[in-house]
């Protein structure tokens, strides 16, 4: 359930209803919205006396909350939640900017990641993209550079100013790259890696969860859940496709998915339509759709040149498509009210 406070009640009223809350042995998550704060109540309250809770001063109303997610539902939180990338710049996901996370899909060398790196900033960028840890299917293929990959990355973010966005595959990169990143990306294959998810949920850096390729809307916003839980509210969901039966994209790209998640969460939720069709050719018309329906923002894989890519280079945009897509997303952004954050500039 949710307890709803007046408005402007008093930060006592708010430690009553959390202490009558632990009383009833269920764990409290206090929201202070804009207009009103409200406490969610985690557990299993099926049982529990509600009128308790219902005649606190200050309280408003109680409310069940059907959902199994309950932090990460709108019905807790129903302003949007805007993420920073990064403390001290204006990257951020969610709001009226659409965010723009653009890159190649794995740090390959220094030199042409720190170009690459240039140049979708000066054509509007709001942060950097790139693998050093890749989930691969094959073992024999490029597993990323590892920590020499951060180290780049960082230097990327040095040279640039924009937040960089990189995956953690395992526990034990956690740290590792929580010190260089600064937004942890969760894969696809890993979304039900709950322990990665607690462990990711404990830290400080927003986390870009990539819904898992077989992951019902439930268990990608239950994913979300135990990352909000853990103790880390900053979750941007990605949706990056599905496997369907299809066979002339590499996945199957659900746009459906933002209107839905709209509705249920408060989250920001971008699209990755490089994963989720595979063919750079198809990628600007996703962004454009996405835009159209309402994302707050698109993650795409841009190589300097894609046929030589060492991952993923059938699906990456040249600078020279990634600079129309992104006049052609500022256009539809326009007709929606909405605006493409960085300013597009000419590369030479
Ligand atoms: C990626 O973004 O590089 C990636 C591996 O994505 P996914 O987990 O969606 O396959
Ligand atoms: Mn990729």
């Amino acid at each position: 359930m949710i307890v709803v406070m007046r408005e402007g009640c008093k930060k006592e009223e708010v430690d009553r209803v959390v202490e009558l809350v632990r009383e009833m042995n269920l764990k409290d998550h206090v929201i202070v919205g804009t207009e009103r704060t409200v406490v969610a109540v985690i557990g299993d309250d099926r049982y529990k006396d509600r009128s308790v809770l219902e005649s606190c001063p200050g309280v408003d109303r109680v409310v069940p909350i059907l959902a199994p997610y309950k932090i990460a539902s709108r019905q807790t939180h129903p302003e949007s939640t805007v993420i920073s990338l990064r403390q001290g710049t204006d990257a951020a996901v969610g709001g009226r900017k659409i965010c723009v996370i653009a890159g190649p899909c794995s740090v390959e060398d220094r030199k042409k990641y720190l170009e690459i790196a240039q140049v979708v900033k000066e054509l509007g960028a709001t942060a950097l993209r790139g693998g050093a840890f890749k989930p691969r299917t094959d073992p024999y293929q490029f597993q990323g550079l590892g920590e020499e990959g951060l180290e780049i990355l960082a230097e990327a973010r040095e040279q640039t100013g924009l937040p960089v966005v990189t995956e953690v595959m395992s526990l034990e990169q956690v740290l590792l790259v929580a010190k260089y990143a600064d937004v942890l990306q969760i894969g696809t294959r890993n979304m039900h890696n709950f322990n990665l998810l607690q462990a990711v949920g404990k830290t400080d850096k927003p986390i870009l969860l990539k819904r898992g390729w077989s992951a019902k809307l439930d268990e990608f916003l239950l994913a979300a859940e135990y990352v909000i839980q853990s103790g880390n509210p900053n979750v941007v969901l990605c949706e990056r496709g599905i496997r369907t039966h299809e066979e002339y994209v590499r996945n199957t790209l659900p746009l459906a998915i933002i209107p839905a998640v709209k509705r249920e969460s408060h989250l920001p939720i971008i699209i990755d339509p490089a994963h989720g069709t595979g063919h750079a050719y198809m990628v600007p018309a996703m962004c454009r759709a996405a835009v159209a329906a309402g994302a707050d923002g698109v993650m795409v894989e841009v190589h300097q040149d894609p046929e030589h890519a060492l991952t993923d280079g059938a699906q990456s945009l040249t600078p020279q498509a990634f600079e129309t897509m992104m006049k052609e997303m500022k256009a539809v952004a326009e007709a929606v009210g909405r605006e493409v954050s960085g300013t597009a500039v000419s590369v030479k």
